[in-house]
């Protein structure tokens, strides 16, 4: 279980501090918020992980600045990104998306089209298709938050009768992680719980 601490609205202090008790995973959205962070942070040994919606713009940005992105929900993004992932780098680590509250607000595919974006995901050089991220709607019930966790279980074990092994599952966030844990989540991404409230609510 990999406990990815989501650090936007978060200042460089409370990432090193972050860092000292442990955690060597940050997840952050907005790549104009994330990229002097990483560079302050340089000297941390972190896997930084892109957790926000991936414009094509801003692809570039990504693929040059982190090793995980979360959100991969069309094939245009995922070309972008493999197109300019550096050469001296790993290939990218991935996950596609996919709306497990059938909510518009949210993105990533829809459960039944996510085979057909990790057949083309895994043909592109330069990721690496690891798994699946969802989100759920929120519920204070808890059978509810696992019902909605376990169609993204659900979809993984598809994909991978499909030939697709995937050992990824990035499901859970401060209200849910008990249940996305329950339902077999291999990364959690947690922001609040660990650092407190953001001081922009939007973010
Ligand atoms: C902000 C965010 C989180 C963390 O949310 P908390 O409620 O603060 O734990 C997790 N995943 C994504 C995609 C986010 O945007």
């Amino acid at each position: 279980m990999t406990l990815v601490a989501v650090s936007k609205a978060q200042p460089p202090a409370s990432l090193r501090e972050a860092f000292a008790a442990g955690c060597r995973d940050f997840g952050e959205s907005y790549v104009q918020e994330a990229l002097p962070k990483i560079a302050a942070l340089g000297e941390l040994a972190a896997a930084w992980h892109f957790i926000g919606r991936v414009q094509t713009n801003k692809a570039r940005d990504v693929a040059e600045h982190f090793d995980w992105v979360h959100a991969v929900d069309r094939p245009r993004v995922a070309a972008a990104l493999s197109r300019a992932r550096p050469e001296a780098l790993a290939p990218l680590e991935v996950c596609i998306q996919v709306n497990i509250s059938a909510e518009a607000s949210k993105g990533g595919v829809a459960p039944g089209d996510a085979l057909q974006l990790a057949r083309e995901v895994r043909g592109l050089p330069r990721l690496r298709l690891r798994g699946l991220m969802g989100m759920a709607r929120h519920t204070e019930s808890r059978e509810e938050q696992r019902a909605q966790f376990a169609v993204l279980a659900r979809t993984r074990g598809e994909i991978d009768a499909a030939g697709i092994p995937l050992d990824t599952l990035s499901m859970g966030m401060s209200d849910d992680f008990a249940a996305a844990i329950e339902e077999g989540a291999t990364m959690v991404r947690v922001g609040t719980a660990i650092f407190g409230a953001r001081a922009r609510e939007d973010r």
